[in-house]
């Protein structure tokens, strides 16, 4: 009041005319027909679970509809991979969801050792939570997002927008699923391989169409279908039979693969659930759930920016059991191609091409199956955990060491028994022993310390970076082996088969590069070189939609944003 009365009440009534007269030409501009809304109307978050980047270059021949659609107008990050070396699907949701790399959102792994219970985690579960099936199926446990350290972006635009967001996802993984709706959604659906359910959990709630859809389609209607090859033999890149793949249960390694389930069964089992999960149909489904969100919810129809997150798990499944140099990889792409581009369309249709932005990326690479590396005469082989662990523990039988020294091995990640690292701190000796142990087991390249990662000056080796971006202390273990280039950590028993043919999860850049594509609102077309990481989708998408996030190791990849112009 006393600034006013300063003022005086001419100038109470100027600085009114002015407010008029900006009022006056906003409604103006207003009236004016704009090339497009404010923000997007929906945003579209696709995710291949173990899409490597190369594939965009080997297999883009053969695609005519989504993916080409991808190519032909979106924003191409041709370089873009995770500078961190926990490259696993749980990570990669995450840091793509929250825009921060695990040394912050928490998500160190698939699963971990926990200190307090003894036990091996997982990322989602939740002793706290209750899983809910829909259409009247069965599922145990409780999975949530609270583990992530972070809120996903999702939840942001939710808060921040009033609520009046709508958040849904999909994905055969809860871990997918879940970690990019954050830790509420109004739908976080999955897929519980072991009953044939898709499923969620109490703090995301049921949906009514999910339930309708799920009655009317079941899963085990595919029972009896067969995947072949959908081109011509001579379109493909690599022989039928990949050598040392380990197709899942029921299957040879060479097309077609029928949906059969086990040896003499009739009906949908277990058996058939996992052949349905590692083939073309499952991708189709989840396409089919997402445009029935898209249809039942009036996404891009709320008002604010809705949210629709879809990942794709078949080809990581594919990909551990058949290797990147496979037929399957190629033709599952294919059929890939077609689902994105219905989606696409159908978007088009329901949301109208400028309204929505679709973000594309993956979770992480793969690395070629090892024996086939071999063949190629590279340094590749398995680094047998099992064995590490007996190496460590007969390394400590002369220092008097308390039986079992490790608690766990599990990926990298070495965990002692309670008090024993502490111990082996103050005992030079000792752990020059172990560590010594750790070097010379076959396919190791490196060993560091907890110490050397948590909080230490940055180093400029990269691998060293790499772990350092993947450690969260209290969490990650307490010594971690790194394993040599084209070498896949392993943890079969001696004498029993492996579960898989090749894996990821290592800072190497076959399971770092992923391709990341922007397309439609707001989007620049084109190719980028610059150095970008999925970390920066969340950021980007943040920008574009007016949210700000609190903490984030990516960056706004501005570059690929359409600058408005005036007009
Ligand atoms: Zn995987």
């Amino acid at each position: 009041m006393r600034k006013l009365s300063r003022i005086g009440m001419a100038g109470v009534l100027a600085v009114l005319a002015t407010a008029v007269a900006v009022w006056g030409q906003a409604q103006q501009t207003a009236s004016k027909p704009l090339a497009r809304p404010a923000r997007p109307k929906l945003v579209v978050m696709i995710v291949v679970d173990q899409m490597r980047a190369d594939y965009v270059e080997k297999f883009r021949g053969e695609w005519t509809s989504g993916f080409e659609r991808l190519l032909e107008q979106g924003a191409w990050f041709r370089a873009a991979a995770y500078p961190y070396a926990a490259t696993s699907t749980c990570v990669g949701h995450a840091t793509i969801s929250t825009g921060a790399f695990p040394d912050s959102h928490g998500m160190i792994s698939n699963s971990w050792w926990d200190r307090d219970t003894q036990k091996m985690v997982s990322c989602t579960s939740d002793p706290n939570v209750k899983n809910v099936a829909y259409g009247g199926g069965s599922t145990k446990g409780g999975d949530s997002a609270w583990r992530m350290q972070l809120p996903a972006y999702a939840e942001e635009l939710k808060f921040q927008t009033g609520g009046a967001t709508r958040v849904v996802t999909f994905s055969l993984k809860a871990r997918a699923a879940i970690t990019m709706a954050g830790h509420k959604g109004d739908a976080a659906t999955w897929f519980d391989g072991s009953s044939g359910a898709w499923v969620t959990s109490s703090p995301y709630g049921t949906m009514p169409f999910i339930e309708d859809f799920v009655k009317k389609h079941p899963v085990a209607e595919d029972y009896g279908k067969t995947w072949s090859l959908s081109l011509p033999a001579t379109s493909y890149l690599y022989e039928d039979k990949s050598a040392g793949a380990l197709p899942p249960d029921g299957w040879s390694n060479s097309f077609p693969h029928p949906l059969h389930g086990k040896e003499g069964s009739t009906a949908a089992d277990e058996v058939f659930y996992q052949q349905w999960s590692t083939s073309p149909f499952a991708e189709t489904y989840l396409t089919k759930l997402a445009l029935a969100a898209v249809d039942s919810l009036g996404l891009g129809k709320s008002g604010a920016t809705d949210y629709l997150g879809v990942s794709y798990s078949s080809v990581d499944y594919v990909g551990h059991a058949f290797g990147p140099r496979s037929r399957e990889i190629q033709d599952i792409l294919v059929r890939l191609d077609k689902d994105l581009g219905e989606l696409f369309t159908h978007l088009d249709q329901k949301v109208g091409r400028a309204n929505y932005v679709v973000a594309f990326s993956s979770d992480h690479g793969v690395v070629p199956i090892p024996e086939e590396m071999q063949k190629a005469g590279v340094d590749a082989g398995v680094l047998n955990l099992v064995d590490l662990k007996d190496r460590l523990e007969k390394a400590l039988e002369a220092f008097n060491y308390s039986k079992p020294a490790i608690s766990r091995i599990t990926g990298w990640e070495i965990y002692f028994s309670q008090g024993i690292y502490g111990q082996l701190r103050q005992d030079p000796a000792a752990m020059r022993a172990v560590i010594d142990a750790a070097l010379t087991t076959p396919g190791v390249f490196t060993v560091y310390r907890a110490e050397d990662l948590n909080g230490g000056s940055k180093s400029i080796l990269e691998t060293r970076t790499a772990m350092e971006l993947s450690y969260f202390a209290g969490r990650s273990g307490d010594l971690f082996v790194v394993p040599k280039p084209y070498w896949l950590l392993d943890s079969t028993a001696a004498g029993k088969t492996r579960g898989y043919a090749t894996g990821h999860g290592t800072p190497y850049n076959y399971d770092q590069h992923v391709p990341i594509f922007l397309m439609g609102y707001g989007i620049e077309p084109g190719e980028y070189f610059a150095p970008a990481t999925p970390a920066d989708i969340a950021p980007t998408l943040a920008s574009l939609t007016g949210v700000t996030l609190a903490t984030r190791d990516g960056r706004v990849l501005s570059e690929a944003l359409r600058k408005r112009r005036a007009n």
